[in-house]
């Protein structure tokens, strides 16, 4: 099914039937991600689970696999990043305190009880985002020209450098 509706969730209704969704996710929906990706190619997959944990705390389990395209830091050149989240949120009141909040869960803030899934999504994996892409260095492009520079420097016996200075007074 191909909707472009963005879909709101109700997770403590959610959590009362233990129910879990999952479901798949154009990159290019997720406007929030803009900026970041190098371009918003391909989509992610995701689910979110949903529960009351022992102490009642209406919690969500959310794994994310996605694959983005990012600029390497060092090179320019695209590279592919895989991100696999898995997290788990607890829905918090406005009025709730943070920092009571149980250790491991993430805060989850509702607007009237709902949350939309794609939000939430591309908030999950903005967390997950490296803060710098590279390229492993045997693939990434700047490496190899350097190492090649370095490469050539050693090869140029020391007599062919003084002629090749010669040649150039
Ligand atoms: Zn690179």
């Amino acid at each position: 099914m191909v909707s472009n509706q963005r879909q709101s969730i109700q997770p403590l209704r959610l959590a009362k039937t233990r129910e879990r969704i999952a479901g798949e996710i154009q990159l290019s929906v997720l406007t929030r991600l803009t900026g970041l990706l190098l371009d918003s190619r391909g989509g992610l997959k995701y689910s979110l689970s949903f529960d009351f944990d022992e102490s009642g705390l209406c919690v969500v389990e959310s794994s994310i696999e996605a694959k983005v395209r990012l600029a390497c830091q060092r090179c320019f050149e695209p590279v592919i990043v895989d991100i696999h989240t898995n997290s788990l949120l607890a829905v918090v009141k406005e009025t709730d305190r943070l920092d009571t909040l149980a250790e491991g869960y993430e805060p989850l803030q509702l607007d009237n009880d709902a949350i939309i899934i794609d939000d939430l999504i591309a908030d999950e994996l903005l967390l997950s985002m490296p803060l710098s892409a590279l390229h492993p260095e045997d693939k990434c492009s700047s490496v190899s020209n350097l190492n090649r520079i370095n490469a050539d420097i050693k090869r140029l016996p020391f007599a062919g450098l003084a002629a090749l200075m010669k040649e150039k007074n």
